[in-house]
């Protein structure tokens, strides 16, 4: 067995242990495969494995594997230019990193141009680091108010990047911060949200992020080993 079918095999026998102790259902948990500068054989590894949903995190990445990695969802999760949204808008089947109207303008736009609708998440950036994108915690409801006239986008829920910490517990008060704005948020009865996913965890902090609710985790070096930035 080649080791990201390993880690892929011990990571979901992983998720089946955390959701058992807390009585959750572990289908409920979406596995996002981030294959940030991964190549596309190793991608492809994956995918037959039984990955179902990759994460990338630039638009000029997607654009390069698009055509030469089999049949799979595709999730944005990086920050996004204004400018680029035209380039994957028919490719991916959710946009993570929602955070500023100008961005969900254009995202309205061009989705109404190729007759979709285009689900999203909005981004929050809970811990309010200045080196994360996402919204502050305090404007993510006006936000909704003010996406509400879109009506080529649906928002199905909330996605964070947490701090990382040597020791993931500390992270623990940011997930229960979004999951809270998220079930507030489901109260209000904006149009056009149906308040689904909630997008927190990672290769170190996946496990307490279960257990605070996510149901879409994003692990990259947990199935495909350490990135490597300089090829
Ligand atoms: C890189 C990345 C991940 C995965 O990080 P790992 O620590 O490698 O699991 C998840 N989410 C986003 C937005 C990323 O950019």
């Amino acid at each position: 067995m080649c080791y990201i079918e390993k880690n892929i095999k011990d990571l979901r026998e992983e998720i089946h242990e955390i959701c058992s102790k807390i009585g959750r259902n572990p289908e409920e948990i979406q596995l996002i495969a981030v294959t940030k500068t991964v190549d596309h054989e190793r991608i492809n590894e994956a995918i037959h494995t039984g990955v179902e949903d990759i994460g990338e995190n630039k638009v000029q990445e997607i654009m390069e594997k698009y055509n030469v990695v089999s049949s799979v969802n595709w999730h944005m999760i990086g920050h996004l230019q204004t400018n680029k949204v035209k380039y994957i808008i028919d490719k991916v089947k959710l946009i993570h990193s929602v955070d500023r109207i100008s961005l969900a303008e254009e995202i309205n736009k061009r989705a109404k141009q190729h007759n979709k609708i285009m689900d999203v998440l909005v981004q929050v950036n809970v811990a309010n680091e200045e080196t994360k994108f996402g919204l502050a915690n305090s404007e993510v409801f006006d936000f909704f108010e003010k996406i509400q006239p879109l009506e080529h986008i649906r928002v199905k829920g909330l996605m964070t990047i947490a701090p990382y910490e040597e020791n993931p517990e500390d992270v623990r008060k940011y997930f229960k911060m979004l999951k809270e704005i998220f079930e507030e948020i489901k109260t209000k009865g904006f149009q056009r949200v149906e308040m689904r996913y909630l997008s927190m965890g990672m290769t170190n902090d996946f496990k307490i992020a279960i257990e605070e609710g996510a149901n879409m985790v994003r692990v990259g070096t947990g199935i495909f080993g350490r990135r490597n930035y300089n090829k």
